[in-house]
């Protein structure tokens, strides 16, 4: 059995709205108790809607921000027990590639030097192995070494992206947390992207946690999938089994929402009623009980934990599954 490289346990991360003095203070559950684990060369993919927490659950998992509570293993060490200088030495190994590659890369900076930050920091060979390896990365992502001196706005947002992808790969990470990687691109960028992705987890090894909203993307390039709603993972599985028989009535409705290339097909479109409730006011029992058409009386007051509602890995946090 493969080797988990990543294990989240209930991991949590509230935000504090700012409170009237006479007010108790109140949060923001952006993460709120998310369990799941990463095998090693595997690619977990996490949807949901915009803000429905996936994103902050890809930083809070790198420490990119410091959870509110939970664990995170990452071959077999608890990051939320390392010092700073422990994690700053882990943090070659854990690496992210952000969404918008116009906002994430430095506009005063050359590519050259975007690309040798990382090197710097983390003090790896001498000046001249790391020009070499700023030459050798921006051949490994399909642009030739020559570009490293041009700047960031001489570039379109498909090479962007590609620079963004070669400096989380300079280090030679195990992990790449994607967050949202192709969504501010052309659709027609999209899919080269996506295959320089795969290509580069062949050829380095590499696990993945993808981030998108966009479920045709992660069925593309994900293992297993988890589906988020308000801070919370309410479906997890492999790939084929979440596609085909999705169990949560969350999924089933974004399923259905999504495009289908054939013309033929009839696809029958699950109306969500209701927008997504105030995260720093969700509703008590399960939280996707006001917009759910199954909900019954017991879904408005306790609150479902993800269980399997097969032997395959697939998980469905849903009280008709209970049974
Ligand atoms: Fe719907 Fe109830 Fe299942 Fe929540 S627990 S998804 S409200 S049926």
């Amino acid at each position: 059995m493969a080797e988990a490289l990543l294990q989240v346990h209930d991991l949590k991360k509230y935000f504090p709205i700012k409170a009237k003095w006479f007010q108790p203070q109140s949060f923001v559950k952006a993460v709120d108790g998310v369990t799941f684990s990463i095998m090693k060369g595997e690619t977990v993919g996490l949807v949901g809607e915009s803000g429905c927490g996936k994103s902050t659950t890809g930083r809070t998992l790198l420490h990119l921000i410091p959870p509110t509570g939970g664990e995170v293993i990452y071959k077999g060490k608890n990051l939320t027990k390392l010092s700073a200088g422990e994690l700053r030495v882990l943090r070659k190994e854990l690496q992210i590639v952000f969404q918008d590659p116009y906002a994430s890369l430095d506009p005063r900076m050359k590519v050259r030097d975007i690309l040798l930050e990382p090197l710097e920091i983390h003090g790896v060979g001498s000046k001249q192995e790391r020009l070499k390896k700023v030459e050798e990365i921006l051949e490994v992502v399909g642009l030739g070494g020559h570009y490293a001196n041009r700047y960031p706005h001489e570039f379109s947002g498909g090479q962007r992206q590609r620079i963004g992808i070669a400096r989380s790969l300079i280090l030679r990470p195990s992990l790449i947390v994607a967050d949202e990687p192709v969504s501010a691109l052309d659709v027609s960028i999209q899919s080269q992207i996506l295959n320089l992705l795969q290509d580069l987890q062949e050829q380095f090894s590499l696990t993945y946690l993808f981030i998108s909203h966009d479920l045709s993307v992660v069925k593309h390039i994900s293992d297993r999938v988890g589906v988020m709603y308000l801070g919370r993972l309410v479906e997890f599985a492999p790939k084929e089994s979440l596609y085909a028989s999705p169990a949560h009535p969350y999924t089933q409705a974004l399923l259905s929402a999504a495009p289908v290339a054939n013309p033929d097909a009839k696809p029958q479109r699950i109306i969500l009623s209701g927008d997504v409730p105030n995260p720093s006011n969700p509703p008590g029992g399960c939280a996707f009980h006001t917009r759910c058409p199954y909900a019954i009386e017991k879904c408005k007051t306790d609150r479902p934990e993800l269980k399997p509602v097969d032997q395959n890995g697939h998980f469905a946090a849903c009280h008709l599954h209970e049974s």
